[in-house]
C-alpha cells in the first residue's frame, strides 16, 4: 500500500536506524502520528539539536566544549598514556559508569572482518598514531603509549578485531592488554553490569 509522502519520508528515515526494520519503522511512524502536535514538534527540535554536538578530535566521543576536546580528554586526572580502544560511544558510557578506568579512550568503530578499515576508521587510527608519536613537548606521547587496552566485545569477532589492530598499534605501546575475561563470553560490553565490567577493567591482562 502506498503511504502518503510525509509518512513515507519518516519511515525511510527511521528504517535507517540500527535495529529498526521497515515494519517497526512504519509502526513508529503511526505511533508518532497519534502523539500530540507539541510532542512531535519537541522531538523534531531535539533531534535537530543533535547537530550541535561536536566530536572530540582525540578520542572521537561527543562533547559541547568550546575547543576540540571532550571532557575526558581535557581532564588532567585522566592518564593520556593509557588508551583503551573501543568500538562505540555506548561502550564508553558503560565503561565510565564503572568508575574504574582512569585512562582515555579511542572510538574506532566496528573493525571489518576483512581487516580493511573504512576510510573514516583509517583517519581515526592515523590520528591516534600521530598523537602517540608526537613529541611530549607538542602534547603527544613521545613515541610510545604506556598501555593500549583493547576493549572490544568478548566474542570471536572482538578477538579478530583485536588481532587486526594489535598489528597496527603494538609497536606504539609498552604494553598491550585486553579487558579481563570475567565478561560473559559472547556478551556485549554495552550491556554488562557495572560490577562485571568494572572487574574486567581491573583484571585486564
Ligand atoms: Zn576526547
Amino acid at each position: 500500500m502506498k503511504l502518503p509522502e510525509p509518512i513515507k519520508n519518516v519511515v525511510d528515515g527511521l528504517s535507517r536506524l540500527p535495529s529498526i526494520g521497515p515494519r517497526q519503522a512504519i509502526r513508529l511512524a503511526f505511533y508518532l502520528i497519534n502523539e500530540s502536535k507539541e510532542d512531535i514538534h519537541a522531538l523534531a527540535v531535539n533531534i535537530n539539536n543533535l547537530r550541535r554536538i561536536k566530536i572530540c578530535e582525540r578520542c572521537f566521543f561527543i562533547h559541547q566544549n568550546k575547543d576540540n576536546l571532550c571532557d575526558i580528554c581535557v581532564n588532567p586526572a585522566r592518564r593520556k598514556e593509557t588508551i583503551m580502544i573501543i568500538e562505540k560511544e555506548t561502550d564508553l558510557i558503560s565503561l565510565e559508569n564503572t568508575g574504574k578506568f582512569t585512562g582515555r579512550y579511542c572510538i574506532i568503530g566496528s573493525v571489518p572482518k576483512t581487516g580493511i578499515l573504512e576510510d573514516w576508521q583509517k583517519l581515526r587510527l592515523q590520528s591516534l598514531k600521530s598523537f602517540i608519536e608526537k613529541g611530549i613537548d607538542d602534547g603527544g606521547l613521545g613515541g610510545k603509549a604506556d598501555e593500549i587496552i583493547f576493549g572490544f566485545n568478548p566474542t570471536s569477532l572482538g578477538d579478530l578485531q583485536t588481532s587486526i589492530l594489535v598489528k597496527e598499534l603494538g609497536p606504539l605501546t609498552k604494553k598491550v592488554s585486553r579487558l579481563g575475561r570475567g565478561l560473559p563470553t559472547g556478551g556485549e560490553i554495552e550491556f554488562a553490569d557495572d560490577e562485571t565490567l568494572g572487574s574486567a577493567v581491573d583484571r585486564r591482562s
